[in-house]
């Protein structure tokens, strides 16, 4: 009898592992050889902010073991040669404001395990930290699966819940409002394995000090999406990092959500603004925002058909609706301002919402800083070794390097000449696993949004 139990047990722990592996493993991965040469690429490398013009890669056992110009480099026995010509290597991208939920439209967020990590990767997007969560342990799992190679993702660092005060937005933001109250549930969420820590509109004072005294005694850090408190109040409590860059500074700039914004970036509390920020090595994780393209029927198609009815339905009945995105546009000149004096910005996409999709959105994200002025390498290098500067993991992640993990991905095309073709991904390498980024998303089409 304890026989049979047992190998009734084994049968059906086999039976569990295998299906789990099938869905990590479902007819995307394009190249899983211990060693691969990509040959004669034009490479990004972010870090001397240039492209490197007939270069070979070797990547061997998860790594990029060896960089050279492609007539230099024999060819190793037995190693898997792809040719690269016509295409351009980028380092995996790292950004920094991700979510692997979606807002259900009723003050609640729905999690999206299995779409959303294939939809990040498959654009590229290998390493993300997350932006706060309703329900930190799903990320935290998930996070332990895509480690695990039980699920397919990009690397994750986990950031806790979304702290607020009791009169803030969404009903699972996780409510602290005094000093000890703050400090214990950060004290929590870290033992839980978050490294970072978001705070959210409507939080108090005592409360954002409570989480930036534990977080730092841990070494951890503090980000915010602001708004009754100003970012200038939060950067001299020490915050880190601030969210949706200068939107989160709206109280102190005086533009409201629902109206036509005028921002005069020459204002004296501008430059302030700046000055402080880069005086406290305050972060700006910038998200520039798109409206969502409804006749753009290829990635619409990424949508449930509840999530499309929803929108159609909200548009309805809320004309007329104020574009976010020329809005938001007016945010750039200070952002440049901020750089220009040494303020650190790093890019994320906060696809949760309206039609914006993970991946696509990354995309959007970085053609939008082409187009308000910034260079294309400027903003590559923004979105990889910045990024992982910013996560501390820049000596494996972040750039093309001997040494460093074998994250990369491959496009057809010039994006560093027309940023539009950043949208031209084939093949994703994370930890030295090739993905196929269309069978990726081919597996995921109508499941963005409550299904
Ligand atoms: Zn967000």
């Amino acid at each position: 009898m304890q026989y049979l139990k047992s190998s009734l047990f084994l049968i059906l722990f086999i039976g569990i592992n295998l299906f789990i592996c099938a869905q990590a493993n479902n007819g995307f991965v394009t190249y899983a050889q211990k060693e691969i040469l990509l040959q004669n690429a034009r490479i990004i490398d972010v870090e001397k902010e240039t492209v490197l013009e007939g270069y070979s890669i070797l990547l061997a056992n998860g790594k990029i073991t060896r960089i050279d110009k492609a007539g230099n480099l024999k060819v190793p026995n037995g190693v898997t040669v792809v040719d690269m010509t016509g295409k351009t290597i980028l380092p995996g991208l790292v950004m920094l404001h991700e979510h692997m939920n979606y807002f259900s439209g009723q003050a609640v967020w729905d999690h999206h395990p299995v779409s959303f990590p294939k939809l990040y990767l498959a654009a590229g997007v290998t390493t993300i930290r997350t932006a706060g969560a309703e329900n930190p342990m799903y990320d935290l799992n998930l996070k332990r699966r895509i480690d695990n190679g039980l699920a397919v993702g990009p690397r994750m660092f986990v950031t806790g819940p979304m702290f607020n005060d009791s009169s803030g937005g969404f009903l699972g933001d996780f409510v602290i409002t005094t000093y000890e109250q703050a400090r214990k549930a950060t004290a929590f969420w870290a033992d839980m394995g978050c490294t970072s820590f978001k705070v959210y509109s409507d939080i108090s004072r005592d409360a954002l000090r409570g989480v930036i005294d534990e977080a730092h005694a841990r070494g951890l850090m503090v980000t915010g999406h602001l708004g009754k408190m100003s970012c200038t109040e939060a950067a001299n409590f020490g915050i880190d990092n601030i969210e949706h860059g200068f939107v989160s500074c709206s109280s102190e700039l005086q533009f409201a959500f629902d109206s036509i914004w005028t921002i005069n970036p020459n204002d004296k509390k501008v430059h302030d603004l700046v000055d402080l920020f880069v005086k406290k090595k305050v972060v700006l994780t910038v998200t520039p925002f798109s409206d969502s393209d409804f006749s753009d029927t290829a990635t619409m198609a990424f949508l449930s058909l509840d999530e499309k009815e929803r929108i159609r339905s909200f548009i309805k009945d809320k004309p007329p609706f104020v574009p976010k995105e020329v809005n938001e546009r007016q945010l750039r000149p200070l952002e440049k301002s901020f750089a220009a004096k040494g303020g650190q910005i790093v890019l994320g996409a906060d696809a949760a919402d309206f039609g914006v999709i993970p991946g696509f959105q990354n995309h959007n994200v970085l053609i939008s800083m082409v187009k308000s002025g910034w260079s294309p390498i400027n903003v590559f290098k923004m979105a990889t070794i910045d990024g992982a500067r910013f996560l501390r993991v820049d000596k494996e992640l972040g750039s093309i390097a001997v040494g460093k993990a074998a994250d990369l991905f491959i496009i057809s095309g010039k994006p560093d000449q027309v940023i539009e073709d950043i949208k031209n991904v084939e093949t994703v390498f994370r930890n030295g696993i090739g993905y196929n980024s269309k069978a990726l998303r081919d597996q995921v089409r109508g499941l963005v949004g409550r299904h």
